[in-house]
């Protein structure tokens, strides 16, 4: 029998790669960047098109990783909203947050129209589906608060989600005009593409492996015993983390995200499905997110294994998912199976660290990474050149360990299932 390989639906989209730019000796440079993903890519094109050298070294290829494997759903705002916000951080800072949420989707859509990025997108709308009583009231709730600051946002009843998505069971809703979706793989190869034409030097498949402060810059070891030098470094590298910044991996819950997409269905089905081509997550504790992909098939994607998954059947609760919600898709194939590492935070909010001057690290994205970190990106940049803390809209925290962190693939794995549980008696 031959190994199981997982296969995006994104992959197969010719985007061509960026050429690579090994470290072939030690460099020099003004900001170094660990990581090639959204954050880091982005960063690297706004710190090259202020006139810095600037180099972004990944582990692996540009778009391999959660960049280029995720839902690309582009969603505003954070797990909390706006009130919550200004009720936790007080006026100022919530509003910054909220303003910054807010501000996550226009990132994405005006980059790519401003860049002319080769992106397959839809700003067509997010809509958040409620499972439960409670999950419809707070999903009310929550369109209500973005419509008091001006955001069209509609609230649905239950027919009208059964009409907008297809989709069966659920019982309302809402409707966020902000969103969308993006083909993250081409988002990420082509945001490579502009961060090279500005002057960004990347090297893939190289690791970082160990980061030193050096007199007045920073010394990034890599595996294979070259080192770079740079002013300031900016740890990109989310839910990927490792060792390289002591603690930062034990500040994140690392779960698995799985996805499947379906063999390229009839226009006479996918007419029924999600007409207005907008995306959609569900309000269960263990979120369910779907929408129709390239050469359309449709997607679905929802939390998966800790462990590596090796066989089709790691996938089967979202096949489940998929017929029942939509029961015409009950007998088709599935041809596209895949995961990425989502990095979750004990406070579900994204942290900011800054251990020492010139050294800044973003992670923690709840799978909302696609334009959280497009927006975040520049601000990082600005902040490393100004050091004003008014364009980082979080909070800079210290770099926090979970307590007892080793023990949490047990813990996750048994949230997983008990959460699984509390959103199936909801129905
Ligand atoms: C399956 C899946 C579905 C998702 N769906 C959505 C969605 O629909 N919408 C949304 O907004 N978000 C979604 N997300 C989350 C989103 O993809 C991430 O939040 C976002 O891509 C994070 O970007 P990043 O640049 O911070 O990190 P990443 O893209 O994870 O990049 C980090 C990089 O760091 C590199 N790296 C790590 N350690 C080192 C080292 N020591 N040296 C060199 N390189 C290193 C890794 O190789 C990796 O390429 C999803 C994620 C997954 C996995």
């Amino acid at each position: 029998m031959t190994a199981f390989t997982p296969s995006s639906a994104w992959a197969d989209a010719s985007t061509a790669a960026p050429p690579d730019d090994p470290l072939l000796s030690d460099e020099r440079c003004d900001l170094a960047i660990v990581g090639g993903g959204i954050l880091g890519l982005c960063a690297g094109l706004h710190a090259a098109r202020q006139g810095l050298s600037v180099r972004v070294v990944d582990a692996a290829r540009v778009g391999d990783r959660a960049s280029g494997l995720n839902g690309g759903q582009v969603i505003a705002g954070f797990k909390y909203d706006p009130d919550w916000l200004i009720q936790h951080f007080g006026d100022k800072r919530g509003t910054a947050l909220a303003t910054f949420g807010a501000s996550m989707p226009d990132a994405v859509f005006g980059l790519i129209e401003r860049e002319k990025l080769d992106v397959p997108r839809q700003a067509t709308g997010w809509i958040q589906a409620a499972h439960s009583k409670t999950a419809l009231m707070a999903t009310e709730d929550r369109a209500k608060q973005w419509i008091a600051r001006g955001v069209p946002a509609k609230i649905l009843s239950a027919d009208d989600v059964a009409q907008v998505t297809g989709a069966q069971g659920y019982l309302g809703g809402w409707l966020d005009p902000r969103g969308g979706a993006i083909q993250p793989f081409a988002y990420t190869r082509e945001l490579a593409r502009i961060a090279l034409a500005a002057g960004v030097r990347i090297a893939e498949n190289t690791r970082i492996v160990r980061l030193r402060r050096e007199n007045s810059a920073w010394a990034l070891e890599t595996a294979d015993g070259k080192t770079l030098r740079a002013t300031s470094v900016i740890v990109a590298t989310n839910a990927y983390a490792d060792g390289l910044i002591p603690g930062l991996a034990r500040t994140l819950v690392p779960l698995h995200s799985f996805q499947i997409a379906t063999e390229p269905l009839p226009s006479s089905v996918l007419a029924k499905i999600l007409p207005g081509d907008q995306v959609v997550s569900d309000s269960r504790r263990i979120v369910i997110y779907y929408r129709k992909g390239p050469d359309n098939r449709m997607l679905i994607g929802g939390r998966g294994s800790m462990a590596e998954p090796t066989h089709p059947k790691a996938w089967a609760h979202l096949e489940h998912a998929l017929k029942r919600l939509y029961p015409a898709l009950a007998n088709v194939k599935i041809e596209k199976r895949w995961y990425g590492r989502v990095a979750v935070t004990l406070d579900h909010l994204p942290h900011v660290h800054e251990p020492e001057p010139g050294l800044m690290i973003a992670a923690g994205c709840q799978g909302r990474g696609v334009g959280l970190m497009t927006a975040l990106a520049p601000r990082l940049v600005d902040y490393l050149a100004s050091r004003d803390p008014e364009h980082i809209p979080l909070p800079i925290t210290q770099i926090r360990p979970i307590p007892f962190h080793a023990f949490r693939n047990i813990g996750v794995g048994a949230a997983i299932a008990w959460y699984r549980l509390i959103d199936m008696m909801e129905r």
